[in-house]
């Protein structure tokens, strides 16, 4: 390996097309794109003659391993991919999430792919970028005004203020609002009570914005929050305040999906980013399923590692929105199975074959997960520098052998699509082949309970599940109140298969902890937490913003 430059760097030296051009090769008509700028545009399907009676293409999943702090690049690997197969003269798309402003200042990383592999304009997409979070962040905080405006106004509906669960949200990591009493100074600001905020893409609107099919869906989702309860506790919906009109209207412009181009010229939408912990940590089904009228191939990714982002995504998304996936890409590096296998962070760069194969009980633990969705996975090992021959030889044969799954190794990040070549091939040939045969883990009709239960048994390889009475109580209340067919989704730590973040490899026979249910009625899922969650994140001691500046020539500098 030779010297790389940042990823800002490879960003800024590149010739972007107008996204005019990207549009074409999608097949994308002028009249449906709306740009904002030169490389940005949002398109209104609806404009695209007999767009919703085209047939549809076949959907990739990218998801990982475990993750460590050695880093396993499933953007980046997303990206590398679609490339690769625009290479290989398939018609792609990929769709992500957008990235949130907030961490944008507190952590060094990107959210847009890296190296040779990233979607551009970066420093746009990781900043304001069409203005969807904008959006949501108003919607989100117009309920919580009509909220407290219809307490001052004589609260016709009986609700008891204690019981307010809509909190209010910002696009911003600021720990100081996270605990917050509102209505302070006096009888004219209305009631105080105890408020706080989280960071926008916690907000149910952001995942109700990622999981509507329509306009018309997204409303009838809206009107579904549930915000409070009543003092005879009656639950209280956002439809009861009168909201949801108002919302939608916020919403509309955001609800189109945001064309940009890879470093190489693929089309990718990137529309929406919900948190992968307390929401499902996937872009927007309206980006995924315009995607896949557009192009034969559409890669996607799923946040996380595979027990909290693919398992999200097939039983969530997939589900919901009627998705079948065709394959699922699962992305290891050799760093990172080395920290399963539990060598040390600083001894990375060094070849490790004992800790190298004891850490292969992460990634084969993945590997049948997925298979038990009827989707067949693919192993992407994504290149580092620092990698061996023997290394890569040990993971090839391992997979071969033991798992009877493909490990491609993929040089995108160093060299672009041409790196993905190989791993485009294989997974047109699976794709193809006619393997794939998805299905939910659990079905609707079972009680919320055994569904944590069969997602703790079977993906995470514990025991069971754990529970105090008040939260034994939860589970019947929202079974009785109607909510038992929803899905679950599971709020545990993304390290290890276990609720304890130090335990890498893949840990089993634990007991799955559950804290508290919280019921997202509007996006469609009851949340289980199992672990400590944070809805808004702190900025570390040296924020990323301290380095963030504009340099003499008007360009962005320190961001990533
Ligand atoms: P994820 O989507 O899994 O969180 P990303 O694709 O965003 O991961 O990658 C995280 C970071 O790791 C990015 O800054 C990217 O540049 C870097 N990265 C990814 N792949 C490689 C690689 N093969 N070599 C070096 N750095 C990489
Ligand atoms: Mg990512």
């Amino acid at each position: 390996g030779g010297w790389m430059p940042t990823d800002i760097e490879i960003a800024r030296a590149a010739t972007l097309q107008p996204i005019a051009a990207i549009a074409d090769k999608a097949g994308i008509p002028p009249v449906a794109l709306n740009p904002y700028g030169k490389f940005i545009a949002k398109v209104d399907t609806h404009a695209i003659p007999d767009f919703d009676a085209r047939p549809e293409g076949k959907l990739i999943l990218v998801t990982a391993i475990n993750p460590t702090p050695a880093g396993e690049g499933k953007t980046t690997t997303t990206v590398g991919l679609g490339d690769g197969l625009t290479r290989i003269g398939k018609s792609c798309m990929i769709a992500l999430r957008e990235p949130s402003l907030g961490p944008c200042f507190g952590m060094k990383g990107g959210a847009a792919g890296g190296g040779y592999a990233q979607v551009v304009p970066m420093e746009q997409i990781n900043l304001h970028f069409t203005g969807d979070f904008h959006a949501i962040t108003s919607a989100h905080n117009l309920l919580a005004a009509m909220i407290d405006n219809h307490v001052y106004w004589g609260n016709g509906l009986g609700l008891d203020t204690r019981t307010i669960s809509w909190r209010r949200v910002m696009d911003m990591n600021d720990r100081a609002l996270r605990s917050v009493v509102s209505s302070l100074g006096g009888a004219g600001n209305g009631f105080p009570r105890e408020d706080g905020f989280d960071i926008t893409v916690a907000s149910e609107i952001m995942a109700i914005f990622c999981l509507a099919k329509d306009l018309d869906d997204l409303e009838a989702r809206l009107g579904r929050i549930v915000i409070g309860r009543t003092r005879d506790k009656r639950q209280v919906t956002a439809a009861d305040l009168k909201a949801t009109g108002a919302m939608s209207v916020l919403l509309r412009d955001a609800l189109m999906p945001n064309l940009v181009q890879t470093l190489e010229g693929t089309p990718a939408f990137v529309h929406g980013g919900p948190f992968a912990n307390i929401a499902h940590g996937c872009n927007s089904v309206i980006a995924t399923r315009s995607a896949m009228k557009l192009a034969d191939y559409v890669v996607t990714e799923a946040g996380f590692g595979a027990d909290l982002g693919a398992e999200k995504f097939f039983d969530i998304k997939c589900r919901k929105a009627g998705l079948k996936p065709a394959a699922a890409v699962i992305v290891a590096t050799v760093r990172a199975l080395k920290m399963h296998g539990g060598a040390a962070k600083e001894a990375l760069g060094q070849q490790d074959l004992v800790a190298l194969e004891a850490g292969l009980s992460n990634l084969t633990r993945h590997v049948i997960n997925v298979r038990k969705f009827g989707v067949p996975p693919i192993v992407a090992i994504n290149n580092f520098t620092s990698d061996t021959a023997a290394e890569h030889e040990l993971i090839r044969n391992y997979c071969r052998n033991h798992l009877g799954v493909e490990a491609v190794i993929c040089r995108h990040w160093a060299e672009g699509g041409a790196g993905a070549e190989e791993l485009a091939r294989k997974v047109v040939a699976l794709a193809e082949g006619g393997e794939a045969d998805f299905e939910p883990l659990y079905p609707d009709a079972m009680t919320l309970w055994n569904k944590l239960e069969t997602v703790a048994r079977e993906i995470y390889g514990a025991a069971g599940l754990a529970a105090d009475n008040k939260v034994r109580e939860r589970f019947a209340e929202l079974e009785a109140a109607g909510y038992g067919d929803l899905p679950v989704c599971v709020a545990k730590t993304p390290y290890s298969f276990s609720a304890d973040a130090s335990l890498r490899g893949a840990p089993s026979g634990h007991i799955v902890s559950v804290r508290e249910l919280r019921l997202s009625a509007g996006a469609g899922f009851v949340v289980a937490i199992c672990g400590d969650v944070m809805t808004m994140p702190g900025l570390p001691r040296e924020p990323a913003a301290e380095r963030i500046h504009i340099d003499a020539h008007g360009q962005i500098e320190g961001l990533f």
